[in-house]
């Protein structure tokens, strides 16, 4: 049986030069992928109290979501800005170059709420800061974050001290 790791297609010079992509496309389109991506990272949380899965637009949305429907529970979307209808709460964050926005629903956290957090990737680790933010001031408390997988040298853990984070693949 193929390792996790073995499914992920590295690009080299994506987006720019310098740059090693971990695309996770390579996963999805093999069934035994996408099985062990999601079970492992449901093994992750197999020990943990959780009310909602909340995704980070968009690879969050393909990982968290097969994992609420398994553990029969809510899943609500962190995203881009300007997407959502109904009455939301924002935050933005630092890009390389600028700044993103993201939101969520005002209704979709209620007070008290154990919350776990999936995204694909962790680099700098300012998007996840930002979900952090958005879930706390609806209330919700984050229990866990998940990542499929993790640029370890980019320290983004760094921004998310505290909480209790964990990755399946982890690049140094
Ligand atoms: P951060 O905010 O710097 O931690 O960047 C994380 C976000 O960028 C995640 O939502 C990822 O989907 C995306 N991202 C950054 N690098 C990669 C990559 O190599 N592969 C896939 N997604 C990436």
């Amino acid at each position: 049986m193929k390792k996790i790791e073995e499914y992920v297609r590295s690009i080299p010079d994506f987006p720019e030069p310098g740059i090693i992509f971990r695309d996770i496309t390579s996963i999805l389109q093999d069934a035994d992928g996408l099985h062990l991506a999601i079970d492992s990272l449901q093994d992750l949380i197999k020990d943990v109290d959780v009310d909602v899965i909340v995704g980070a637009e968009s690879r969050g949305f393909i990982f968290g979501m097969p994992m609420a429907y398994n553990l029969h529970k809510p899943f609500v979307p962190v995203r881009k800005k300007g997407k959502l209808p109904c009455e939301t709460i924002s935050q933005s964050y630092d890009l390389e170059y600028g700044q993103a926005e993201i939101e969520i629903h005002k209704d979709a956290i209620k007070p008290g709420q154990k919350v776990v957090i999936v995204d694909d990737l962790i680099a700098t680790g300012g998007t996840m800061e930002a979900a952090v933010k958005l879930i706390e001031e609806l209330g919700g408390e984050v229990v866990k974050i998940l990542f499929l997988m993790e640029l370890a040298g980019l320290k983004g853990r760094e921004k998310l001290k505290g909480y209790d984070v964990a990755s399946v693949i982890r690049y140094e």
